[in-house]
């Protein structure tokens, strides 16, 4: 155990009463990914934290985070699915990386890990159900853990259904969580190791948190997923409302992440699976439960 890790037993209960301490969050939107084309710097400053998150896009669509701590100069990278981004970004700016956090073990979420832990001696975080899977993990985290990232709250929770050992990253402080392949905007992961009920306990874990929770996901699916969610609920008026706006960001090469809470669900057919006109849409009886009926969802999303 390190010196900056601390865990105790209070993580799951803290949940539930830290809509006091959101705070607005720094988002530095930046890349140089080719694929994503995304190609604007944008600079949301807020005053009340020191913690920036910097966005760069890897491989074909996924999306790493870099996150840096401008009091202590810690900076921690999200998923790094492959080094070079993010070295680009760190040699450029002359830093140094402190941390590195994966969501679950996919390679496009772990790609980068040896080279950048060998690079700069970064300490790798995962989940302790997935130390077997994680390259280079050194702290190994259980639901309900807490530690700090340069005095910055982290609650580990897990969040298993896409993988066994998926966990999401929440800060409190800044309201924003990562949620690597669990929860996207407007979908949520494909149930690779897991099941049904699995997923919605752990959309329904992401859900309980504060509504203005900023949303860090793996990948840019938002276009594709808002084709698929505009096809079960075309009457959804935020939805439609939302679908226009991804459109227009996309066809500015402009990343949809974060998205946020309220937003999803309100639109997203995964943290909807009581809705009407879903149900109806897939034949989903009145009767059928919130895990029967995203099991369907998922299905249709699948074969969509
Ligand atoms: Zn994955």
């Amino acid at each position: 155990m390190l010196p900056n890790m601390r865990r105790n037993g209070f993580g799951k209960h803290l949940l539930y009463g830290l809509g006091t301490l959101v705070l607005k969050p720094v988002k530095l939107l930046r890349g140089g990914s080719q694929l994503l084309g995304i190609s604007h710097f944008c600079n949301i400053s807020a005053k009340d934290s020191s913690l920036q998150i910097e966005l760069v896009p890897c491989l074909r669509d996924n999306y790493a985070y870099l996150l840096h701590d401008i009091n202590t100069g810690t900076i921690g990278a999200i998923d790094p699915s492959e080094a070079f981004p993010i070295v680009d970004v760190l040699t450029r700016k002359n830093q140094n990386l402190t941390y590195i956090m994966n969501t679950h073990h996919h390679y496009d979420h772990t790609g980068g890990n040896m080279e950048l832990k060998e690079r700069y001696g970064a300490k790798v975080i995962g989940s302790a159900n997935d130390k077997d899977r994680i390259p280079g993990i050194d702290i190994a985290l259980h639901d309900g853990d807490t530690w700090m990232f340069a005095g910055h709250l982290v609650l580990v929770m897990e969040t298993p259904g896409h993988t066994k050992g998926h966990v999401s990253f929440y800060f409190p402080g800044i309201g924003a969580i990562f949620t690597g392949d669990t929860l996207f905007s407007l979908s949520c992961g494909k149930l690779f190791e897991g099941n049904a009920n699995q997923m919605l306990t752990s959309l329904q874990k992401i859900s309980s948190l504060p509504d203005d929770t900023n949303i860090y996901c793996g990948h840019e699916y938002t276009l594709s997923n808002s084709k698929f969610a505009l096809s079960v609920e075309p009457k959804n008026e935020q939805l439609l409302e939302y679908s226009a706006q991804v459109a227009q960001l996309r066809s500015k090469n402009l990343p949809t992440i974060p998205t946020t809470l309220k937003r999803e669900k309100q639109c997203n057919p995964f943290l909807r699976t009581s809705g009407a006109e879903i149900r109806q849409s897939l034949n989903i009886p009145p009767a059928a439960s919130d895990a029967e009926a995203l099991a369907i969802i998922r299905q249709a999303k699948d074969d969509f």
